[in-house]
């Protein structure tokens, strides 16, 4: 196949952008801005050591873009899964733990079920996943009672975003893919995203001969007779040649910076990580919280980190602090000890986790005349901000096929970098 792909951007999505291209024999050149790969996907190392991920990120089996992803760069058999029998549930007012299945239809033992889930409120989760008009997940579920217990923590998990404004449509696609059989296996990196994810894509890559630009921030690109001629670094500027394809695999926010007369979405969902120093089980562990703070606690073996999802109104003072008590019960809960004082953690929270999936708002990438362009990113399809978006659409974007243009539209005065 003829003509470079150049992909920006150097998340989950411009890495499966990219491995599609270079499978595909185009040459390919991923520009990061970073010094580091994963973008929202990655592992952090701090100063004194205390590594962790920005986040802890599971996947669940119906995410078949991401785990197909894994196992084309040799990475799935790194995940694991943590909780195979069942979810441990911690109520962090009560102390009371219970065991929840993890598909749906598990639910029809009333053992399994989430706590006061009733028979009812099966057929309200059923008729939730039908494609029905968009209206907000908590009106949805306006008669179960269940606002606090179930559905808020249920829209916060799945979309970052509360339920009186999640949007019930990107809800029901979720829940039709967990529908399928053993859609709901839930799993986690084993080490973290680096290891287990972002080193194994980055060495399919070298495998595949593309080349990685690291600090190599997009500042402009320059279009043409309605194709990308140039891309304006740092560190200097590189031609787009009439073959060669452009794969934008940027947050939706950059994309508006680049492209200020396209539309994308503006409003986002912070989640924030409390990660900290301290042994756990060899083997990881996720335990989910209700009536806290927390919503997951994942127990590693040198960290426990804990999850806050739309997270945007979180006052950070004392979080640490204030989350301890829902990490010792998680701890007690698998049968580990904990001391009554909090140990050293890292507050991480990133504030444009993910787009805000609220109700109503348009689906899919902006349109656009430039025909050597291509868009890819969480942001962009039906699913809600995740790996799985990310990886389906890098993948679809790799895939495209672009057709040159008959004439050379190619300035003379532009030069090729040298990264
Ligand atoms: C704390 C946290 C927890 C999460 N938990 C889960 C989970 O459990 N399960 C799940 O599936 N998803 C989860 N997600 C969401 C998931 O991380 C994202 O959906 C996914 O990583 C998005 O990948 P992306 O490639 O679309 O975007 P990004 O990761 O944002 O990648 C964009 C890349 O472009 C680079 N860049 C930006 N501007 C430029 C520029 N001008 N030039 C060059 N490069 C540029 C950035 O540095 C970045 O590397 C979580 C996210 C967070 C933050």
């Amino acid at each position: 196949m003829s003509g470079a792909a150049h992909i920006v951007g150097g998340g989950v999505a411009g890495l499966a952008a990219a491995y599609e291209t270079a499978v595909a024999g185009r040459r390919t050149v991923v520009y990061e801005a970073a010094p580091q790969l994963g973008g929202r996907c990655r592992t952090v190392v701090g100063p004194d050591g205390f590594s962790h991920d920005n986040g802890t990120h599971a996947l669940l089996s119906c995410n078949t873009a991401a785990t197909g992803f894994l196992k084309a760069i040799g990475a799935l058999g790194d995940w694991v899964e943590p909780e195979p029998d069942g979810l441990p549930m911690v109520d962090a007012r009560t102390g009371t733990a219970r065991c929840v299945g993890l598909s749906p239809f598990s639910w029809l033992d009333p053992n399994r079920r989430p706590a006061g889930f009733a028979a009812a409120d099966l057929v309200r989760l059923a008729a939730a996943a039908l494609p029905l008009r968009d209206r907000p997940v908590a009106a949805r579920f306006a008669a179960s009672g269940l606002a606090g217990t179930f559905v808020d923590p249920l829209a916060v998990a799945v979309l970052n975003t509360r339920s009186e404004m999640a949007s019930s449509r990107r809800l029901g696609h979720v829940l039709r893919r967990l529908a399928r059989p053993g859609a709901a296996r839930l799993m986690i990196p084993r080490r973290g995203l680096g290891p287990d994810m972002i080193e194994p894509a980055e060495r399919a890559l070298g495998r595949h001969g593309a080349t990685i630009a690291f600090n190599a921030r997009l500042r402009a690109l320059a279009v043409a007779d309605e194709r990308v001629v140039r891309l304006d670094f740092g560190f200097g500027s590189v031609a787009v040649a009439p073959e060669d394809m452009v794969i934008l695999a940027l947050p939706p926010h950059e994309v508006s910076r680049l492209m200020p007369e396209l539309a994308t979405p503006a409003a986002f969902e912070s989640i924030a990580g409390v990660h900290f120093a301290l042994r756990g089980p060899a083997a990881p562990r996720l335990v989910g919280i209700t009536g806290g703070l927390s919503q997951w606690v994942a127990l590693r073996e040198a960290c426990a980190s804990v999850t806050i999802s739309a997270a945007s109104d979180l006052d950070r003072a004392d979080l640490a602090d204030r989350v301890w008590p829902e990490v010792r019960a998680a701890r007690l809960c698998v049968g580990l000890d904990a001391s009554e004082a909090a140990p050293d953690a890292r507050v991480l929270i990133e504030r444009r986790a993910t787009i805000r999936h609220a109700v109503g708002d348009p689906i899919g990438f902006p349109r656009t005349r430039v025909e050597n362009l291509v868009f890819a990113g969480d942001w962009g399809g039906p699913l809600p901000a995740t790996i799985e978006a990310a990886v389906a659409s890098g993948r679809a974007a790799g895939r495209r096929r672009i057709h040159a243009s008959r004439r050379s539209k190619r300035p003379s005065a532009l030069r090729e970098a040298a990264i």
